[in-house]
């Protein structure tokens, strides 16, 4: 069990300086003992605190980078218990027995499945690129070109430490993963990563002690940076085994098993259709990286956005910055909406606009990221506050005009919104569906 935040208290400075971004050390020590925090944002602890406190308090599952991508770091079992942090790297596979033409093929697809959703840019984020022919500078011609075409993190796959190296020596500046360590190389392999400072996955024989002996013998090696593949390829079996690392690392702060996980989807399924299936799977529980055999948009798709649901905080709704938003170049005869910051409202709202192509201000009040109906029922969307709101941020300056156009569904505020922005403003209800938008904006005349 890790210390509780009054033991870790006793060991920190309790000079309370706020350094460490929270404004009390024991502020500080509540969060390293929750996993929320790591002790290198204290500057002041000693070095025998230092050292106790590194065992104690480090996350449950490590933190690490595989090149750009963060992975690890989680620290509940459950999304609406808190949320999860790092979502899984989707990596593509490559092999070095591949054709050209196959690898031209991957790369193109990787760099043309970026999707626009919710304001972020949804894509794969790695290639994995699998030995299997012995040949080390053919797996650094494919990551050369995968590295310059797509900029992707990588992963190394080989069963020789030698065609590992190479690939280090070439790539090791993009921190990639090196897989894997097994009984049989542990010791090169762990001094390898060791040297280049690059994470190295374990693979086990399907058995979790096998796991813990290999992160066990690397972590004595002082490798800190530890993935691991159970060597499982069965999916009800490495489920299993995915809640029983996720838990001992967090319930019982098993420290050997506290790595971010890596599911080879590929070798679990027949077909990509199933391999995406199995992907899902993991996604929920509890893969860090998960290795496709292509990327097609049909399966990454949907991937992507069942991450996008699963990692993002269930407690804290995606919100706009509240503001004014000029959409297709408006000018002082525009007509001005008003909607809600709930993202996808606002999204789809600002697509309908742009897709009408009528010039348009549209005003985007902070409704604490409810939709127009909640906001409005939770009195977040009032006349008052929508009055105020239009009265301070600006879009008087910005039309001649006294219109404004508010949703369908909060029709309701209109009497007292007309009040609150004062002589002259008229009220327009829009339509309740977004889609309508477009032609009610066609017909709108100031
Ligand atoms: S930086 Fe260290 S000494 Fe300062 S408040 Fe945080 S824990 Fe305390």
């Amino acid at each position: 069990m890790g210390l509780t935040g009054i033991q870790i208290f006793k060991l920190l400075p309790k000079t309370n300086c706020g350094e460490c971004g929270v404004p009390t050390c024991l502020a500080f020590a509540m969060n390293l003992a929750s996993g929320k925090a790591e002790l290198e944002k204290c500057p002041y602890v000693s070095e025998e605190a230092k050292e106790k406190l590194n065992t104690e308090s480090a996350p449950p599952i490590r933190p690490l980078m595989i090149g750009p991508v963060k992975v690890g770091g989680e620290t509940v079992l459950f999304r609406h218990e808190k949320t999860f942090v790092n979502p899984p790297g989707f990596a593509v596979l490559v092999s070095t027995g591949e054709d050209d033409a196959s690898i031209a093929g991957k790369i193109e697809r990787f760099k043309k499945s970026q999707y626009d959703r919710v304001g972020l840019k949804l894509k794969a984020d790695m290639f994995a690129i699998k030995d299997t022919t012995g040949d080390g500078a053919k797996m650094c011609a494919i990551a050369k070109s995968v590295s310059s075409e797509t900029g992707a993190a990588l992963i190394f796959i080989s069963d020789s430490v030698d065609v590992l190296t190479m690939a280090v020596d070439s790539f090791k500046e993009k921190k990639p993963l090196l897989h894997a360590a097994t009984p049989a190389n542990v010791e090169a392999l762990g001094n390898l990563a060791k040297a280049a400072n690059c994470p190295v996955a374990v693979k086990g024989d399907g058995s979790l002690d096998s796991v813990v002996a290999l992160t066990e013998k690397l972590t004595a090696l002082g490798v800190k940076d530890i993935v691991i593949d159970t060597g499982s390829r069965e999916l009800k079996k490495a489920f299993e085994e995915q809640v029983t690392i996720r838990r001992a690392a967090l319930k019982d702060r098993y420290r050997p098993l506290g790595f971010p996980t890596l599911i080879m989807a590929n070798e679990m399924a027949d077909g990509l259709m199933e391999e995406a299936l199995v992907a899902a799977t993991f996604v929920a529980k509890y893969g860090a990286v998960i290795v496709l055999s292509d990327i097609q948009p049909h399966v990454i798709f949907p991937l992507l956005l069942d991450r996008l649901n699963i990692y993002t905080d269930p407690q804290r709704p995606m919100t706009a910055e509240q503001g004014i938003y000029p959409i297709n170049n408006p000018d002082e005869n525009s007509p001005v909406l008003v909607t809600c910051n709930f993202s996808l409202t606002y999204f789809i709202v600002s697509g309908e606009i742009e897709s009408s192509r009528v010039p348009s201000w549209l005003c985007v009040q902070d409704t604490e990221g409810l939709s127009v109906m909640t906001a409005w029922a939770a009195g977040k969307f009032s006349g008052e506050s929508v009055g105020t709101f239009i009265n301070k941020c600006g879009i008087k300056d910005k039309v001649k005009h006294k219109n404004l156009i508010i949703p369908g569904y909060a029709a309701g505020i209109s009497g007292e919104l007309e009040e609150e922005l004062g002589a002259g403003w008229s009220i327009l209800v829009g339509p309740r569906e977004a889609s309508q938008i477009p032609k009610f904006l066609k017909n709108w005349k100031a």
